[in-house]
């Protein structure tokens, strides 16, 4: 059961479903569900990498792979961003 922010550096607990947002998504075969607390899901999404890594992205690159319709993974969108 999710219980924590997925982001590593917020502390934030799940108290209620209707604060933050929850992720579905399949990791490695298998679905599993994770939460990003109210202040956490303004500036990032989940996203699962090509090499099946839970990985935070910052909300407008996520916007940007959701509207390009294809998969960057996290290497590529770094060098973009350099
Ligand atoms: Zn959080």
């Amino acid at each position: 059961m999710v219980s924590k922010c997925v982001n590593p550096e917020c502390d934030n607990t799940l108290h209620y479903l209707r604060d933050g947002k929850i992720f579905s998504l399949i990791v490695k075969k298998t679905l599993h569900h994770f939460w990003l607390c109210e202040e956490c899901r303004h500036a990032y999404v989940v996203k699962v990498d090509d090499r099946g890594q839970v990985e935070l992205v910052p909300l407008a690159e996520g916007a940007a792979i959701a509207q390009s319709g294809y998969f960057l993974n996290r290497r590529r969108m770094d060098k973009s961003l350099v």
